[in-house]
């Protein structure tokens, strides 16, 4: 579904990422982990095309998008959630996830589904009136989340869900992306918490300063000395 060939990405003089190639298969849930600065938003950045790539391509079923821009990628398939979940904290709950769907016309599939993101969070509907800006942490991430369906991405690209979330939403919230997940959309998701996200994930990538260093299935990566002592408390 998508390819990932050969990126180099750079910040003026840094070098982001140094040749970095993935692939994900329609259906799966694949993370990616590794330590802070390991560049694993810049590779969400760049997938979803707010970041462009100097040297490699990018191929999503069957189409090369590295050099499109942003709103064309949307349109094709891939919806990002960034780090720290901006929402539109001036406009209500039920504004921020219109503006999700502003690149779609087919208004019968847009209220169908708003009513799936209702279904999968109930709490946006018991807020929909409510200023985004005024949601607890967890509320903006559903809200987030919530947005981004709403564009209905067959790639949903997550970074970070978890950050600063207490234990028993976070585990809400990979509940719910295990659900999103199972009614169709295959997810890439960047975490800090590597136990949680191999526990969930079909296959997994871990990335060291700019590059890829190991990749395999969830259940080998957990069970890897490397990936225990690096990311996973040493035991
Ligand atoms: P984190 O979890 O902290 O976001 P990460 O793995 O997502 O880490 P990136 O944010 O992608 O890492 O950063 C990769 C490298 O690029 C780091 O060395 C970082 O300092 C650098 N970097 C990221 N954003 C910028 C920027 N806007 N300008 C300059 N350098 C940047």
């Amino acid at each position: 579904m998508l390819k990932v060939e050969d990126i180099h990405v750079y910040y003026g003089n840094i070098h982001a990422l140094k040749g970095v190639s993935l692939e994900i298969n329609e259906g799966e849930i694949v993370t990616l982990i590794g330590a802070n600065g390991a560049g694993k938003s810049t590779l969400l950045k760049t997938i979803s095309g707010l970041l462009k790539p100097k040297q490699g391509q990018i191929v999503f079923e069957g189409k090369a998008i590295s050099a499109k821009a942003a709103q064309t990628i949307v349109k094709q398939g891939i919806s990002h959630v960034p780090e720290g979940r901006r929402v539109f904290a001036n406009m209500t709950v039920g504004e921020n996830l219109e503006l999700g769907a502003f690149l779609r016309k087919d208004k019968k599939g847009i209220k169908q589904d708003m009513e799936m993101v209702y279904d999968l969070f109930p709490r946006l509907l018991e807020r929909l009136k409510q200023q985004a800006g005024t949601l607890s942490g967890g509320e903006q991430q559903m809200l987030a989340m919530g947005r981004a369906l709403m564009a209905k991405p067959r790639l949903l690209l997550l970074d970070e869900p978890s950050m600063g979330l207490a234990p028993l939403l976070v585990k809400t919230i990979f509940r719910i992306i295990e659900e999103i997940n199972v009614t169709g959309t295959t997810v890439l998701l960047v975490e800090q918490n590597a136990n949680l996200a191999l526990s969930i994930a079909d296959r997994a990538y871990v990335m060291e300063t700019g590059r890829i260093v190991l990749s395999g299935n969830a259940e080998e990566l957990t069970s890897s000395e490397k990936v225990k002592m690096a990311y996973l408390g040493g035991s």
